[in-house]
């Protein structure tokens, strides 16, 4: 009874996990289904190792690039959101990001932005770091 209790979870989960209607009945083919999933499980965790293993391989391989991420937040006034300037939506021209990496962050005084959540617009007094 206990056997046929635990068969029939097997088979539940078989059930759950592949989507089979009324393979309860079949519990042998739900014990084939268990040993073949036994082995796919297997051979994902060969492709698995196989794969860190490469990955780990051309790691030591290709130089360390460094990436740059930046933003460029202000509040709105109004409604008290986050815009941020580095998002072409307002960085329109490049031009936002030209003088913040060309050092001339003084030429974004007064500088217009329209908030992207209220369509408030309002100028910038100053760029700090
Ligand atoms: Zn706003």
């Amino acid at each position: 009874m206990t056997q046929q209790t635990e068969a029939q979870r097997l088979a539940d989960a078989l059930d759950a996990l592949l989507g089979y209607r009324g393979i309860n009945a079949d519990v042998g083919k739900a014990a084939a289904e268990l040993r073949r999933l036994d082995e796919v499980e297997k051979a994902y965790s060969l492709l698995l190792e196989k794969t860190y293993a490469q990955h780990r391989r051309e790691e030591m391989t290709r130089p360390p690039t460094a990436q740059l991420d930046w933003s460029l937040y202000v509040t709105c006034p109004k409604c008290d959101e986050s815009n941020d300037l580095s998002d072409p939506q307002h960085d329109t021209e490049h031009d936002i990001s030209n003088h913040i990496f060309s050092n001339r962050w003084e030429r974004l005084k007064d500088w217009e932005v329209t908030c992207e959540h209220c369509n408030h617009e309002f100028k910038i007094e100053k760029v700090e770091y």
